[in-house]
């Protein structure tokens, strides 16, 4: 180690302190390993690139506004995540009542659905088009649903995916939706039908009516958590470096011996005796020295991701619209999805009597969208406000955007294999856990990530989980798969570039956020053989849709 001596093996001794974990990056994931950890007197470092925590689930500021990197929603049916962010914020966990439209041919369309809005706004004439439609589909489903677009129309029929699904899905992904595994629906749209749609909104029945009705928020947004659970894992011996990135991996035989950590002082070694890796899956992969077999490494360079960047917008108006958040589905504008994040919290302002809107763009780093300077991108979410009919350009009085990569892990139709193939490669390495969201290539929301995280903790601890199941089967906690522990029993000497491309690739630091000020300018039988199929594989259908974040 050059002109450094901190290593994992000098840190205050814990009363297991032979355990010296090492956790990869500080979002929801690494937090919630670290504090899990601690809890059992374990003092873990956790290293993490950015100059703050939190992750894609962190609070950026903005002249004194703040807003989420998407709008985060804290809500799970993991009663041990729900415990764990009331015991760490308490009171400043606030319920808020959730309103969300869907913009789509000209309207607005409540959303969860409700029976009259979504009659009047159709017509009479689509609304039984869309039923026909749906009539048929069931009669003559699609045989094979490995696709996003097939398991769609087999539950929605034709005209409603043509209408409804299709153009969001391919704003979202940007790609054919024959091209996204229908395992991607079947873990976000879950188990819903349009006969369950309209059951569910006639009778107002759902199983996760609370989930649908109020969601829980961190008062100051979502970073506040995760800054609170920073302080926790502080306060109890552990530590969080900032702009400290993990750029190498050494392996030695079946451990990872070392890692190699870049700060602004340079390069250091740390020698732990576990590692949790939050970091993207592909990275970690083509970190680890010496190199994974070749079909490792092409694996890991077939995964793909989706970026994202969000334009917030500043308005001289306390109320622009009630909603917390509006999907896009409408093709003529590029935006996705509109946070409202005023309604999310009042202390998201500084000022009540304004109101800052985030206007959420999917695409590809390099793309047309990515490329665009930022007051283009202002000026270009700025025109679509207007014509969305959801305020004049006038009230527009500044912006900023921030660009975040590798915002969702791609299900194309190739990532399943390439996962299974790292996931054997990784499995010889005893001391190794991944976790996380792009730390496992697993579209997680937070409490999915931080399932993954506390039971990488836990397997530090003695206990032997099988990471890989969470979020896969529907009743992920209590059904845990266990496993027997594995049998088997880990520097690169880098240049300072690696670490340079790595936050170039994930990371938008502060100083290439800028803002604009705007006030100077303008600017069946068939359904009956699927559900005992479902029946066997223990899927339920009563869950409320849920389109991506
Ligand atoms: C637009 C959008 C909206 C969302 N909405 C919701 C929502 O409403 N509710 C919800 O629960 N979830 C939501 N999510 C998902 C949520 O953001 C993720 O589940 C969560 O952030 C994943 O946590 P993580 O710790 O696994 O990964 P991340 O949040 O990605 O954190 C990984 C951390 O590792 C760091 N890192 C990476 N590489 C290195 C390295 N080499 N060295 C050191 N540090 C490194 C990164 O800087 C980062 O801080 C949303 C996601 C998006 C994109």
């Amino acid at each position: 180690m050059e002109g450094r001596s901190d290593r994992v093996d000098q840190q205050e001794p814990g009363q297991a302190s032979d355990i010296k974990p090492l956790i990869i990056g500080a979002g929801p994931a690494g937090l919630t390993a670290a504090y899990e950890l601690t809890e059992h007197n374990i003092t873990p470092i956790v290293l993490e690139m950015a100059d703050q925590v939190g992750g894609i689930a962190r609070t950026d500021v903005y002249k004194g506004f703040r807003f989420d990197i998407g709008g985060h929603r804290f809500f799970t049916k993991v009663d041990e995540v729900n415990r764990l962010w009331q015991t760490v914020l308490g009171d400043d966990l606030i319920k808020v009542p959730r309103m969300s439209r869907i913009y789509f041919r000209g309207k607005y369309f409540d959303y969860p659905l409700r029976p009259w809005n979504a009659l009047r706004n159709l017509g009479i004439y689509e609304s039984v088009r869309v039923l026909l439609s749906y009539l048929k589909w069931q009669v003559w489903p699609h045989e094979e649903e490995d696709n996003f677009e097939h398991w769609v129309v087999n539950r929605f029929g034709g005209r409603l995916y043509w209408f409804f699904f299709r153009t969001y899905t391919e704003k979202v992904w940007g790609m054919d939706p024959k091209n996204i595994r229908s395992d991607w629906a079947e873990q976000r749209i879950r188990n819903l039908s349009l006969s369950r749609a309209i059951f569910n909104a006639l009778t107002g029945y759902n199983d996760t009516t609370s989930l649908i009705d109020k969601f829980q928020y961190p008062r100051l947004g979502p970073g506040m958590m995760w800054e609170r659970f920073r302080d926790k894992v502080e306060e109890r011996g552990g530590e969080v470096r900032l702009q400290s990135g993990v750029i190498g991996l050494r392996r030695d035989g079946e451990r990872i011996s070392h890692v190699v950590v870049e700060d602004r002082d340079g390069q250091y070694e740390l020698t732990p005796t576990h590692v949790v890796s939050s970091m993207p899956l592909p990275w970690l992969i083509f970190q680890i020295e010496p190199k994974a077999p070749t079909s490792v490494l092409d694996a890991a360079g077939s995964l793909k991701h989706r970026d994202f960047l969000i334009v917030t917008l500043i308005l001289d108006q306390p109320d622009p619209f009630p909603d917390n958040w509006i999907y896009v589905h409408a093709p003529d504008v590029n935006v996705g999805r509109i946070q409202n994040f005023k309604s999310w919290s009042e202390a998201m302002v500084p000022d009540l009597t304004k109101s800052s809107l985030g206007m959420e763009y999917f695409c590809n780093e390099n793309d047309e969208l990515w490329a665009m300077d930022d007051e283009g991108l202002i000026e270009l979410a700025t025109a679509e406000l207007e014509v969305l009919g959801l305020a004049s350009k006038e009230d527009v009085i500044d912006g900023t955007v921030i660009r975040q990569p590798k915002a969702y892990p791609v299900y194309d139709q190739e990532y399943q294999k390439n996962v299974d193939i790292i996931r054997d490669y990784l499995a010889e390495i005893e001391n190794l856990h991944t976790v996380g969201r792009n730390g496992m290539h697993r579209y997680n929301n937070q409490d999915h990530s931080m399932l993954t995280a506390l039971l990488a903790a836990r397997n530090i601890l003695g206990e032997h989980h099988d990471l890989w199941n969470v979020n896969v089967e529907r009743s992920y906690h209590e059904e845990f798969m266990k496993k027997e522990p594995p049998s088997l029993d880990a520097l690169r000497s880098t240049d300072s570039e690696m670490m340079k491309q790595i936050r170039e690739a994930y990371y938008e630091g502060p100083e290439r956020r800028t803002g604009t000020d705007r006030r100077s300018r303008s600017p069946n039988t068939w359904a009956g053989r699927r559900r005992s199929k479902d029946r066997r594989r223990g899927r339920d259908r009563r869950t409320a849709v849920t389109p991506p974040e």
